[in-house]
């Protein structure tokens, strides 16, 4: 699933942020500060970030020059009551990927921010054929010849992430901090079960094992 950074030093609507996006299969770390901000970034990747330009321990736009002027290219969205064209305009030109001012309407939020990272993963649509299967990246879904293929959440996560990696290996750590993130104490054959369980649903092909060093987005034989 995708994995958000949520900047907002304010909590109630950080909270009302991160619920609305969690029905719609976005989960999101929630960082009050720059500080906060740093340390997640640092810690793990995301698929994309919101943030608050008023920020308690300083603005949200230094931050952003920041982590461009390092090489950070993670989508970022700047949700921000400064709503001039000015500020959209200076926001844009300086590293963000998109402007919404404050106060916004959450579905508004969510399609922008899908929009973004499909962008990110190379991709104008939302609709993908991959070795026989017709994918919905947006609404989580996988066809073969008409047939919905159900998934659990985490089947979904993995096939999402190898299809986001684009034909690049991903280390079983890679695909559990993608899975899980860093809080959560999980068996450490997880992957593997995963891996398992979505080769009995899609076949053998589609997830290739590479012997070392992970797995990655194979094709049909
Ligand atoms: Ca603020």
């Amino acid at each position: 699933m995708s994995h958000l950074l949520l900047v907002e030093d304010n909590a109630l609507v950080a909270s009302g942020i991160q619920a609305g996006l969690a029905l719609h299969g976005l989960h999101s770390d929630w960082a009050p500060s720059a500080r906060a901000a740093q340390a997640h970034l640092a810690a793990r990747a995301y698929d994309a970030c919101v943030l608050d330009l008023g920020l308690p321990d300083g603005d949200g736009m230094q931050l952003l020059r920041r982590w461009r002027a390092a090489g950070q290219t993670l989508p970022v969205l700047i949700l921000s009551a400064r709503s001039t064209l000015q500020d959209k305009v200076q926001g844009l030109q300086d590293g963000s990927d998109d402007y919404l001012a404050k106060p916004f309407d959450l579905p508004e939020l969510v399609a922008r921010l899908q929009a973004l990272m499909r962008r990110a993963g190379g991709r104008a649509s939302a609709h993908l054929h991959i070795a026989g299967y017709d994918i919905d990246m947006d609404s989580a879904s996988v066809w073969q010849q008409g047939q919905r293929v159900e998934l659990a959440r985490r089947e979904w996560a993995l096939l999402q992430a190898l299809i986001q990696a684009r034909g690049r290996v991903l280390s079983p750590a890679q695909l559990h901090d993608h899975l899980y993130g860093l809080a959560q104490d999980v068996e450490s054959n997880a992957i593997n079960v995963h891996v398992h369980h979505l080769r009995k649903k899609l076949g053998p092909h589609l997830i290739e094992t590479v012997r070392g060093q992970g797995f990655r987005l194979g094709g049909p034989p």
